[in-house]
């Protein structure tokens, strides 16, 4: 078509694009993403970009006059997609490895046509009764107990930061009303985490306004677990000097090692002081699916609340976690706001989801996670993620098996920490740690700087460790052979 007519012809017209071409590029799309995802190894996953190149690339200034949508995506191709680090891709081993799923990327198109605010049942029937029941059957696939009613909120850091609420909310000193500056009879509230937690703690904290001296760290075994022999008596320190301890975070799966702090023990060690116990399983939890793996929450059923992503390791694109907490009255006594414009009068009988955040409006996000659950079933899931920790541990016995690495931390889900250690005779202690140090990176940064996979790092008792995440729905025992390959060339090149 001449494109100075339909330039011409878009500008007077009203509305949304018409429902033929709607058709037209909705299929075109359709194909795009399924290209994109037949053919994503030869992309790398590893952006090759400079900061700053995307930029300059794009206008400074919008658009005065619509452009076509062939245009449009023409330029997803040409700009978009070169600068795009592809989480997508089967060899993506960095951070924690999580992908998107077919299911839920349909979900997610539906949940954007629909575009629901889930703030009232009444603007959101579906939104609000899909994820009451969707959140009840991931609960039974995970062997929580009934007392755990789940929420869905964007990501953990606010999940955690919810349920931090609602634990102070239920310390009973009116800081909804009254807030906590300007007061004398508040004493100083205390968190208790270990030094592994995710760091979505310390924000949360802040964020809540108690302070970073509200958060009281606590050290970590040999095995990276909360020490609770320190947590006890950190709590009884506190107590003793007028602190009110309120609440504990504990981590099944932390974010440098996946190590599982001892929950069943800090149970114990919460109930006697009424204390809230908080647990972030926002990686680890969905392993709880596969039945050899449930013992991984054991001790959950005694916590007030628990974080899990969907997003993570449940095959859902970003974003969606769950919270499952076992006081929703606290949880809406905390966050409940009622004006004039949003009374119902069904209200007193069903769940209105402002309630219990922040947010007004939410997105229907169960809807994703309701039709992944029903296209893969509970097996199709378990088996997926039973495959994921086969994976992990294949890659681990390599490096076991390996004289030049070392494994550095135990592997309890489907994340590999190691390093390559290869000796040198006589060396002094600490020229050795330097050594393996930037030898370690270095191999990181080249196996990264090809394109063929990427991996990241994390610092145990000071020493840089690579991290190798199994976590994609594509990633096969090929894609692991690969990377142990690469490193292991990289190796050789580096020594
Ligand atoms: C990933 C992760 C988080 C943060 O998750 P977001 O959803 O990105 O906020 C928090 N805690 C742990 C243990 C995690 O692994």
């Amino acid at each position: 078509m001449n494109n100075q007519r339909e330039t011409a012809a878009r500008a007077q017209a009203l509305g949304d694009m018409s429902a033929q071409e709607f058709r037209r590029f909705g299929h075109e799309l359709i194909d795009w993403i399924a290209n994109y995802f037949e053919h994503i190894e030869d992309l790398p996953v590893l952006a090759q970009v400079e900061p700053g190149e995307l930029k300059a690339q794009l206008p400074s200034t919008p658009p005065g006059h619509g452009e076509s949508m062939e245009t449009i995506l023409a330029d997803v191709d040409r700009l978009i997609v070169p600068a795009l680090t592809h989480w997508s891709h089967p060899s993506f081993f960095a951070y924690f490895a999580t992908s998107t799923s077919a299911p839920g990327i349909f979900g997610e198109l539906l949940s954007a046509a629909f575009d629901v605010k889930s703030m009232l049942w009444r603007t959101s029937p579906a939104s609000t009764e899909l994820e009451e029941v969707t959140l009840d059957w991931l609960r039974q696939m995970l062997g929580l107990d009934q007392g755990m009613s789940g929420f869905i909120y964007d990501t953990a850091s606010v999940s955690s930061m919810h349920a931090i609420a609602a634990a102070r909310e239920g310390v009973e000193m009116r800081i909804r009303e009254e807030g906590m500056s300007g007061r004398k009879d508040l004493p100083l509230l205390r968190v208790y985490a270990s030094e592994q937690a995710h760091s979505s703690i310390d924000k949360g904290i802040i964020t809540l306004g108690l302070g970073q001296r509200s958060l009281r760290k606590i050290p970590a075994d040999d095995q990276f677990r909360m020490n609770t022999k320190a947590l006890a008596d950190a709590i009884d320190e506190d107590k003793r000097n007028g602190i009110l301890p309120f609440c504990v975070v504990a981590t099944v799966g932390t974010t440098s090692t996946s190590s599982i702090d001892p929950v069943p023990a800090i149970v114990e060690i919460c109930e006697p002081h009424a204390m809230w116990l908080h647990v972030d399983a926002a990686y680890g939890g969905s392993a709880a699916i596969v039945p050899e793996m449930r013992h991984i929450l054991d001790g959950c059923d005694r916590a007030d609340s628990l974080v899990l992503n969907p997003h993570k390791w449940l095959f859902t694109p970003f974003d969606c976690s769950v919270l499952y907490c076992r006081h929703m009255d606290l949880l809406r006594r905390a966050f409940s706001l009622v004006p004039e414009y949003l009374r119902t009068p069904e209200q007193e009988k069903v769940r209105s989801g402002s309630d219990y955040g922040v947010q007004l409006g939410r997105r229907f996000r169960a809807l994703k996670l309701w039709m992944i659950i029903r296209y893969f079933g509970h097996q199709g899931l378990v088996a997926r993620i039973r495959e994921h920790c086969r994976l992990a541990q294949l890659f681990a016995s390599w490096v076991q098996e390996s004289p030049q690495w070392k494994l550095m931390a135990p592997t309890p889900f489907a994340l590999v920490c190691f390093r390559a250690c290869p000796t040198i005779e006589g060396e002094s202690t600490e020229g050795r740690k330097q050594r393996l140090d930037a030898l370690n990176e270095a191999i990181m940064h080249a196996v990264n700087a090809t394109g063929k996979a990427f991996l990241s790092h994390t610092k145990l008792n000071d020493q840089l460790t690579l991290r190798l995440s199994i976590g994609n729905i594509r990633t096969t025992e090929k894609h692991v052979k690969q990377v142990w390959d690469l490193l292991n060339q990289q190796l050789e090149q580096h020594t």
